[in-house]
């Protein structure tokens, strides 16, 4: 609910910068159809949410009779709430990357080769369908209401709404240290080998540095948005469903395993059963080893 009260400013903030953009008063780039796009697959998003939202509400609603405490709601739980979803935010997020399944509902948010604010209303139609509530149960379990839950969740992604801009170079150096910004999420944005899987954060960046998956924006490697392999279309509907598709076309291929079967819902993306498709893992690995120069730059493996 909150994210659609926010809807208004989102299109007239997207207004101001594209305008600004245009005029050259701003840095950043805009495409007619990308934007288009990204705002209509917002919108679906939000239709997503209050058709089916119930699915995932139900869940968690379930899970709350199981709760282990009960905190009640009062300012400085629902900071804590906060906090420990963002946390949470974190996990989920680098799950949504690195699980195939998962995967096919995120790789939306991906999905453009541009960068600007309507970038962040780029959302997956398909949410409720994957299972990803799931992940958020254990906070349910530790006595974070379901609606509380809710709150919080869509204040971390309507943090993360003005994060998505060319326009704000770098921040004061303390608010780098601390928070997610423009230049960490436009390098989790990036499809340069050294960007690929960095900076999973919601609002603090501090859990990327803490668990080894910070990736700084570099200064002398300018970021490619989009994905590893584009979807080349503006159509909303090829966009929302272009990946799971293919991972049920994958799923069902003659002559499997029924691990491998599994591989190609749970693996990370890119992993094929005959090697023939390209893992992050692999395509860091390859980089590197064609530039050895580069080795030491954060987000690349040491040299085999
Ligand atoms: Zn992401
Ligand atoms: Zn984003």
């Amino acid at each position: 609910m909150v994210l659609a009260y926010a809807a208004p400013f989102f299109v007239l903030s997207i207004a101001v910068e594209w305008m600004l953009v245009r005029a050259g008063k701003l840095s950043g780039t805009y495409e007619t159809k990308d934007a288009l796009t990204s705002m209509l697959m917002g919108f679906g998003n939000l239709l997503s949410d209050i058709t089916m939202g119930f699915i995932s509400l139900g869940v968690l609603l379930w899970a709350w009779q199981f709760r282990l405490f009960d905190w009640g709601v009062s300012l400085p739980i629902i900071l804590l709430a906060l906090i420990a979803q963002d946390f949470l935010y974190y996990w989920k997020h680098r799950a949504a990357h690195r699980v195939r399944w998962l995967w096919t509902a995120h790789v939306v948010h991906h999905s453009s080769e541009y960068y600007n604010l309507s970038t962040a209303l780029r959302q997956p139609w398909n949410n409720h369908f994957t299972g990803f509530v799931l992940l958020s149960t254990p906070l349910v379990f530790l006595g974070v209401h379901p609606l509380l839950l809710g709150f919080v969740a869509a204040l971390n992604l309507l943090y993360q709404y003005w994060i998505h801009t060319e326009a704000i170079d770098r921040l004061p150096s303390w608010f780098e240290a601390v928070f997610n910004t423009p230049s960490h999420h436009r390098a989790h944005h990036g499809t340069n080998p050294q960007y690929l899987d960095s900076n999973y954060a919601g609002i603090l960046i501090i859990w990327d540095k803490m668990f080894g998956t910070f990736v700084p924006e570099a200064r002398d490697e300018k970021v490619t948005y989009g994905l590893v392999q584009n979807v080349k279309t503006f159509n909303p509907i090829k966009i929302a469903f272009n990946e799971m598709w293919g991972a049920i076309k994958d799923v069902c291929q003659p002559n499997l395993s029924l691990l491998q079967r599994l591989k190609y819902l749970f693996a990370p993306p890119g992993w094929s059963h005959d090697g023939s498709r390209q893992s992050s893992a692999r395509i860091k690995a390859d980089h590197i080893a064609k530039n050895p120069h580069l080795s030491g730059t954060p987000g690349l493996p040491d040299l085999p």
